[in-house]
């Protein structure tokens, strides 16, 4: 479960796990595609705790889910 605030919306909406599309460490950092109740895909960026409007095509984010994790 997760809380997603919303810049399109202006409102908080409790997130289920349909609810989250992606996340995974990226190069800036943890970071989640979640979609908010009214559709809008949302990057959440656990490193600064900021929301922000997924702009372009997804790959913004690396591909690198976290089930697939290497030892070092
Ligand atoms: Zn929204």
């Amino acid at each position: 479960m997760n809380v997603v605030d919303c810049p399109i919306c202006q409102k908080r909406f409790l997130l289920g796990r349909s609810s989250m599309l992606w996340f995974g460490n990226t190069d800036h950092g943890p970071r989640a595609l979640v979609e908010c109740a009214n559709g809008h895909q949302l990057i959440e960026d656990y490193r600064s705790g900021q929301t922000m409007v997924a702009q372009g095509p997804v790959e913004q984010i690396p591909a690198r889910p976290t089930s697939q994790t290497q030892p070092c």
